[in-house]
C-alpha cells in the first residue's frame, strides 16, 4: 500500500470512530494508537465495518468480498480486538468497536508481545488524561452516560428503594457468562511505573455476550457465577467501586475501580468527564453528632468528594474538632465511605432526583448520539448510503 493510500486508512478508520457517540477526536494521538493497533489494510477494511453487529453475508455483499476470505481476516482482527464478533442467537455478528468501551480497553486486557504496551500504555494516558480533545469532545450538557455507578449494596438503610438494575449482585446472577480480564486502567498504570497498591491486575469483569467475545478471542478467563460474586466481594472490601455499563438490561462489564489508576474515575477528577451523570441514585452523607473526625472517609473517597471542616462539637462526651463534608456534585453515590466509617456517621441517601438507566446498549447508544449531536451519523448507516448531510437535515427537521 503506498504512503498516500496508507494515510488516508488510517484517516477514514478514525473518522468512522469519531462517528460513534464516544469517538475518535484529534490529529496526533488518536493516530499514533491507531497505527499501534491496526496494520494499513486492518485499518482500510475497519474503516468500512459498521457500528451494528451485522452477518458476514451482509458484510461480504456491501464489500464486494468472498464471505469465506473476509470471516478469515474479521476473524484474525478479533482475535487482536479490533474487531466484535458477537453471538446473537446462534449467529455470528461482526462490527467496529468503539473507542471507549472497547478498542482500548481490549488492547490492554492481556499481555501481548506483539507490540510495545508500554508504548502504548503512554499513548492512552496521554490522550485520555492529559490531552484535551478527547474529553472535551463531549457535550457537557448531555445527561447520558456510557458508565454508571453501583453503590455498595451493604451500606443501604432498610427504607432506601433499591432496583434489580441498581444492584451488582443481581446483575452477575442474571448474566449467563462471566469473564475476568486484566483491568485495563492497572495495567496502563503498571507500563506507566504506577503499579496499583490496591487490587490486583485480574480484576476486570465481563458479563453476559461480552465475557463470551472475551474469553472466545483470548481477551478473558471464562468464571463462573461465584467466582464473579466473590470478586465483588473482595472488590468491596479492598474500597473499590463498582462501575457499570449504563443500561438495565444485560449489561456488558461490571468494573471494579479504584480512584489512582481507573480512567474513568481520575479524567472525571481531573477535568468532570461526563460531569456526574454516572453517580448512583444515592449520595454520601455524615451525621455530624456521631463523625469523630477519624478523617477514614475522606482517604478512602476515590473522588475526593469528602473535606473535613472546622466544625467543634461532641461525640460521647468526647470533643471533637473537624467534621465531614460531602460535596454533592462531587460524590457518585459508591458507598466506599460509608463502609470504612466505624462510628455510624457516614450514611447512604437516595438522591432527591432519580437518575434511571436506558434500558439497552441499543437505547443508550441512540440517546447518547442525540446528546452528542451524532444521531445523523447512525441514521445515516441505518439507511445505507444516504449522505451524513442529508440524514442531518433529517434530524434537524424531526427535532424542530
Ligand atoms: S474502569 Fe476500573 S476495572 Fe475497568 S479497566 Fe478501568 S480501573 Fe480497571
Ligand atoms: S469516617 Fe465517619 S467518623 Fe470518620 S470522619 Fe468520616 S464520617 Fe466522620
Ligand atoms: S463521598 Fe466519595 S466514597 Fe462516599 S459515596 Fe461519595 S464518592 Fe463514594
Amino acid at each position: 500500500m503506498g504512503h498516500l493510500a496508507t494515510k488516508k486508512s488510517y484517516t477514514r478508520l478514525r473518522e468512522r470512530l469519531d462517528r460513534m457517540p464516544v469517538g475518535a477526536p484529534g490529529r496526533t494521538t488518536i493516530y499514533e494508537i491507531l497505527k499501534m493497533l491496526f496494520t494499513p489494510e486492518e485499518a482500510e477494511l475497519a474503516s468500512k465495518l459498521p457500528m451494528r453487529p451485522t452477518s458476514i453475508g451482509r458484510l461480504a455483499a456491501r464489500l464486494g468480498q468472498h464471505p469465506d476470505k473476509l470471516k478469515k481476516r474479521l476473524d484474525a482482527m478479533a482475535d487482536k480486538g479490533l474487531v466484535l464478533d458477537i453471538n446473537i442467537g446462534g449467529k455470528m455478528r461482526y462490527a467496529l468497536p468503539p473507542t471507549i468501551v472497547g478498542l482500548f480497553e481490549f488492547s490492554m486486557m492481556r499481555v501481548r508481545e506483539d507490540i510495545d504496551q508500554k508504548h502504548l500504555a503512554e499513548l492512552l494516558h496521554r490522550y485520555i488524561l492529559e490531552e484535551r480533545d478527547f474529553v472535551e469532545s463531549f457535550n457537557r450538557d448531555a445527561e447520558t452516560s456510557l458508565f454508571r455507578t453501583l453503590v455498595h449494596e451493604e451500606t443501604l438503610p432498610d427504607y432506601a428503594e433499591v432496583l434489580d438494575w441498581e444492584r451488582a449482585t443481581y446483575l452477575v446472577e442474571r448474566a449467563g457468562n462471566w469473564a475476568v480480564s486484566l483491568c485495563h486502567c492497572r495495567h496502563v498504570a503498571h507500563h506507566m511505573g504506577n503499579d496499583c497498591q490496591k487490587f490486583e491486575l485480574d480484576t476486570c469483569l465481563s458479563l453476559g455476550l461480552a465475557a463470551d467475545y472475551l474469553t472466545r478471542r483470548n481477551l478473558g478467563r471464562k468464571i463462573e457465577k461465584e467466582q464473579a460474586l466473590e470478586l465483588l466481594a473482595r472488590s468491596r472490601d479492598a474500597g473499590l467501586v463498582h462501575i457499570a455499563d449504563n443500561v438495565q438490561k444485560r449489561p456488558a462489564f461490571i468494573c471494579n475501580c479504584c480512584g489512582c489508576c481507573c480512567e474513568i474515575l481520575q479524567a472525571f477528577k481531573r477535568f468532570r468527564w461526563m460531569g456526574n451523570t454516572f453517580t448512583s441514585n444515592f449520595q454520601a452523607s455524615p451525621t455530624r453528632e456521631k463523625c469523630t473526625g477519624c478523617r477514614k472517609c475522606q482517604k478512602a473517597c476515590p473522588v475526593d468528594a469528602i473535606t473535613m471542616v472546622d466544625d467543634p462539637h461532641e461525640v460521647d462526651g468526647k470533643k471533637i474538632r473537624f467534621t465531614a463534608r460531602v460535596d454533592e456534585d462531587v460524590c457518585i453515590g459508591c458507598g466506599v465511605c460509608a463502609l470504612r466509617c466505624e462510628y455510624g456517621s457516614m450514611v447512604m441517601k437516595p438522591r432527591p432526583q432519580r437518575r434511571i438507566a436506558p434500558e439497552s446498549t441499543f437505547a443508550r447508544v441512540m440517546t447518547m448520539a442525540l446528546e452528542q449531536g451524532k444521531f445523523h451519523h447512525l441514521l445515516e448507516e441505518a439507511l445505507g448510503g444516504w449522505s451524513g448531510q442529508l440524514a442531518g437535515a433529517l434530524v434537524g427537521a424531526i427535532m424542530r
